[in-house]
């Protein structure tokens, strides 16, 4: 690499931080001022930056700005307040941006293959000008968080949740590589609008779609290898359980919104029943919604309870669920019961409202991820309070618009009894006199941390129990003031420490179950996995020198 090379190239660049000897030893001396840097005081630089911003997707595309033009400097700047970034990289704002994809468009990130390349998918990505990619997060934009079918505007997700790969779990930035499928969008507006950058069809579907899904899956082995992880983001209800179950037993992957939600959520039920001194057996769950989010919950909550020695259908009949048309009862005259829906078919009268559920079936704990905001009303929550003690409240969908009620809500209508968490970030609340500090489900416990353990692992598949046992270790790291709190997670800002704790019990699992491909077994496994992790300090610009 040239010297302007360095300077300019946003893996190398350090801005004000080159020292003057790097400098006048790559020839860039003079092309920058006089001045010298400390990363710390590059850092607080970018936050009067991003103070002076009112809104926040400008604060967005100053972020992504940055990670264009000094990308070590983007990920120091995450990680000097990931509590205040996150909400800017991801839910909400990122939800924001990705409806505003088109007009924010900048500097393209990320790999765009669209249905057009059908037959050549591998040369596209032969085109991705890194080698080692170790990790890719996919969509194909149908479900967009909770707002629908974005089409290629969705790549905003797999960027922001590999940015959050490296921020949180240390995985390095050229082993990243976010990937749009651009199969067309169904969305009129989208279609219409003049900006809009991605195919301009409607979706592809059927076998067509499939022929393509599974082109693309071969083609980022044959490229990047088996061990190559390939995440599932915000797909469609039925493709994402179908590609799930499809490529789950040969292929490195899982699916973010049914796994991933799963685990953060159960590991949320776990630190719960620390408060009320229950176990999950003990409890009736209702959720509303049965969907990718709410049926992996619920599939994560079975083998819970199954692991605290219920049967499976012990299990399953402490599980209720409430889709768009009601209940989910056995025969129910209203239809629509897919395959994954008939395993929690209750046998029971029809029931219509959620209203109506909560009634009859006296749940422990309420669960909503069906992206319909406000659904959890005041009548429900006061009823949810006349039935328990202390009721458990999750209303997780995202963005905040989304969610089923808000924070404020949850207690006041709850006579400040309940346990609530979220999906999207809520303030703190006071109520009565006592301030609650509403903890986040936020997916990015998770996700990153098994990233990282199956990574350092070389794991080929991902089985089920990992999310198991990430939920349980999550849970564990909640300390008794962040309950006294009313946070069912750790303080956002230690979230690194959650994905390496996360990580070590995956290698461990790993290794105990061979499913490790990585060998000689790192004696010291957590020193193994820190070894790995990205390096936020610059490198020297040169090689050290020795005298010889
Ligand atoms: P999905 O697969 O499309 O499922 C949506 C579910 O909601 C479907 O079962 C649907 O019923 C149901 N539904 C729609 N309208 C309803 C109504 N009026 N009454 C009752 N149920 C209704 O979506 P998803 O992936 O599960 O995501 C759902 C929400 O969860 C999104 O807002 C997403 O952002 C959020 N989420 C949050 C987290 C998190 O907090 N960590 C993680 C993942 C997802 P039908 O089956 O009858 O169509
Ligand atoms: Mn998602």
């Amino acid at each position: 690499l040239s010297g302007l090379d360095r300077l300019h190239n946003k893996r190398y660049a350090k801005g004000l931080a080159f020292s003057h000897e790097e400098r006048q030893l790559l020839g860039i001396h003079g092309l920058l001022p006089f001045a010298v840097r400390s990363d710390e005081e590059q850092v607080a630089h970018c936050h009067t930056l991003l103070n002076r911003l009112e809104n926040d997707l400008d604060k967005y595309m100053y972020l992504i700005g940055l990670s264009e033009r000094n990308e070590r400097l983007f990920f120091k700047v995450l990680s000097s307040d990931i509590g205040g970034m996150m909400p800017l990289v991801y839910t909400p704002t990122v939800g924001l941006a990705c409806q505003k994809y088109s007009l924010v468009f900048q500097n393209p990130k990320g790999l765009f293959i669209s249905i057009k390349d059908k037959g050549h998918v591998y040369d596209v990505i032969k085109n991705w000008p890194e080698t080692d990619v170790r990790a890719i997060v996919v969509t194909d934009g149908e479900r967009i968080l909770g707002l629908g079918d974005l089409g290629a505007n969705g790549m905003g997700i797999p960027v922001g949740k590999l940015s959050l790969y490296t921020a949180l779990a240390g995985i390095k930035p050229h082993q990243c590589l976010p990937v749009t499928l651009d199969v067309g969008t169904n969305t009129k507006s989208i279609l219409e609008d003049p900006l809009y950058m991605g195919l301009r069809e409607p979706r592809t579907t059927g076998a067509v779609y499939d022929e393509f899904v599974e082109e693309f899956m071969q083609a980022c082995v044959r490229r990047f290898g088996q061990n190559c992880l390939i995440q599932f983001e915000d797909f469609g209800n039925a493709n994402a359980f179908r590609l799930l179950s499809r490529y789950r037993d040969n292929y490195c992957t899982f699916n973010d919104d049914i796994q991933g939600t799963a685990s953060v959520a159960v590991a949320g039920l776990l630190a719960s029943l620390k408060i009320k001194k229950t176990q999950l057996k003990d409890n009736v769950l209702l959720f509303l919604g049965a969907g990718e989010a709410a049926l992996g919950i619920a599939n994560l909550c079975t083998m819970a309870m199954k692991a605290e020695g219920l049967t499976d259908e012990e299990a399953k009949s402490r599980i209720w669920m409430v889709d768009s048309r009601g209940v989910i009862v056995r025969d129910r005259p209203k239809g629509g019961l897919t395959e994954h829906k008939l395993h929690f078919a209750q046998v029971h009268d029809p029931i219509d409202t959620l209203m109506e559920a909560v009634v009859k079936v006296r749940p422990n704990v309420l669960i909503g991820a069906a992206a319909q905001g406000g659904a959890f009303t005041r009548e429900i929550l006061e009823t949810m309070a006349e039935i328990n003690e202390t009721p458990i409240i999750f209303a997780l969908s995202n963005p905040t618009s989304k969610a089923e009620c808000t924070a404020e809500e949850a207690y006041t209508h709850t006579q400040g009894r309940c346990i609530f968490a979220s999906g999207s970030p809520f303030a703190p609340v006071t109520y009565n006199g006592r301030k609650f500090y509403p903890g986040q489900g936020n997916n990015s416990y998770i996700f990153p941390g098994v990233a990282l353990g199956v990574l350092c692992a070389g794991m080929l598949t991902i089985p089920e129990e990992v999310f198991l046992i990430s939920a349980q270790c999550l849970s564990d790291l909640v300390s008794k003031d962040d309950l006294d709190k009313g946070s069912l997670y750790p303080p956002l800002n230690s979230i690194v420490n959650c994905s390496l704790a996360i990580a070590e019990k995956i290698v461990d699992y790993a290794f105990k179950n061979k499913l490790a491909t990585v060998h000689p077994e790192p004696a010291n496994k957590l020193a193994f996995i820190k070894a790995q992790m990205y390096d936020l300090d610059y490198p020297r610009a040169f090689p050290e020198t020795y005298p010889l």
